[in-house]
């Protein structure tokens, strides 16, 4: 077993990794695994890992239907649904090829369902078209106009994934140290320390994958100049528990391309539940999961950025509605209800919401894809958005392949 080299009043390693979400473990775990010789350390400021976004989502292992073909999106999306299916599938962990319907219930949908359907295919998927009746037959809660079927998608428990991975961390000789909030980064030439409470620890190489703190994170070492984190709450429901047959596969609606969220969706979680969400709205409050959350820190800053106001002056209408539909359950039932009519308030039961990290700039744009900073001795995942959880593996494989010299960017 590696331990930490104790100089006193400090414990040096090789690596530390900050932040004890998916993304982090992931690079954690297989960059111990990588040489028994080198010491990695990870640390979570909570008391136990998953606890913000890795722990809050819908738990779709996406297949790669949306994304730029040839980006590294759609690249890290495609190959970390098979390394998520293998992992779960070997390591005894919650997880199911369901199937994914993309649904349209309008004549604009359906021709954005026929782009989204090449995309597919650019994106090396096998869809399948669907008419109406074959839609119905197929599920016959739900309807549209026309739909398309991905088999490659499924659901799988992320936390669980996160626990396994952080136990074979430990067993190949990484250490966690939890309940541990870094507060400093100080990079010298030959080393890097990093102030945390409580501790001090040094290494040679830093990776964070701190979710909504990144821009903090960032800019504690002057990176992160241009873009601010703004935190979207993701809101579910639900179906109450007699309904849990009424869908087979995942049911999606066609997402407006202009946003880089998926739309209200059914979505059946590994524990039997269907899930119905998320919407996306102003969150007040980075890691407030509650309705009335609100911190001023975060509140401020958000409020002082310039590209929250471009953002939020370019999505106005959109934003309005997201905010009506999640005061009044009855909107939020519109959502559903045009593709699964059978669906009525009564039928939604609470759930716990998700916040988004998601990185805007500053003349607003919300970004959709990966954004890695570095300095000499450290890198930074500063926007990691949905589907970071399906990717996760390849995303840390690619960061210990940059931290080996094996690429020098990745983007
Ligand atoms: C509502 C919602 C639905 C989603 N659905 C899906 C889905 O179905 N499929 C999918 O693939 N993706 C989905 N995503 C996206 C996915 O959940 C995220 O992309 C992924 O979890 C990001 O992981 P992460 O490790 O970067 O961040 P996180 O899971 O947020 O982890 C960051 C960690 O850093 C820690 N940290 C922060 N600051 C510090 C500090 N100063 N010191 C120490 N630790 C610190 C935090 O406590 C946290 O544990 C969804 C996201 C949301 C919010």
């Amino acid at each position: 077993m590696n331990s930490a080299i104790n100089h006193g009043r400090f414990l040096k390693f090789d690596f530390i990794i900050i932040g004890g979400g998916i993304v982090g473990i992931s690079t954690a775990w297989q960059l111990q695994r990588s040489s028994d010789r080198i010491r990695v350390l990870l640390l979570e400021k909570e008391s136990f890992v998953a606890r913000h976004q890795t722990g809050h989502n819908s738990g779709v292992i996406h297949a790669g239907v949306y994304y730029e073909p040839g980006s590294l999106k759609a690249r890290f999306c495609r190959e970390g649904a098979q390394a998520t299916y293998d992992f779960c599938r070997e390591n005894g962990i919650a997880c199911e090829q369901t199937g994914k319907l993309v649904v349209a219930t309008s004549d604009i949908e359906l021709e954005r369902l026929h782009l989204l359907y090449r995309r597919c295919l650019e994106n090396g998927l096998d869809p399948e078209m669907l008419g109406p009746v074959e839609l119905q037959e197929l599920e016959p809660a739900i309807s549209g106009t026309g739909a398309f079927l991905v088999r490659e998608s499924g659901i799988v428990d992320f936390p669980g994934m996160c626990h396994v991975m952080l136990e074979q961390f430990r067993q190949a000789g990484g250490t966690v140290r939890l309940n541990t909030e870094v507060t400093g980064i100080t990079e010298h030439d030959d080393k890097i320390i990093i102030h945390a409470k409580p501790g001090t620890f040094h290494a040679s190489g830093l990776v964070v994958c701190a979710g909504l703190m990144a821009d903090r994170l960032a800019r504690l070492q002057g990176l992160g100049q241009d873009f601010r984190i703004v935190p979207y709450r993701g809101e579910y429901y639900r179906l109450r528990p007699g309904l849990n047959g009424l869908i087979r596969h995942l049911v999606y609606p066609v997402p407006d391309p202009a946003l880089p969220f998926l739309g209200v969706h059914l979505t059946r979680m590994t524990d039997g539940t269907i899930t119905v969400g998320p919407n996306a709205v102003q969150g007040w409050k980075r890691e407030g999961y509650g309705v009335l959350n609100f911190s001023l820190r975060d509140t401020a800053g958000m409020l002082g950025w310039p590209g929250f106001w471009k953002a939020s002056a370019r999505h106005f209408r959109h934003g309005i509605r997201e905010i009506r539909n999640s005061l009044w359950k009855a909107r939020y039932v519109n959502e559903i209800s045009k593709y699964c009519p059978s669906i009525t308030a009564d039928d939604l039961e609470p759930h716990p919401a998700g916040i988004r990290a998601q990185a805007v700039t500053r003349d607003g744009t919300l970004l959709h894809d990966f954004l890695i900073e570095r300095t000499p001795r450290s890198l930074h995942v500063c926007n990691a958005p949905s589907p970071a959880a399906t990717s996760a593996i390849p995303i840390g494989r690619h960061i210990c392949d940059i931290l080996s010299g094996n690429h020098s960017t990745l983007g």
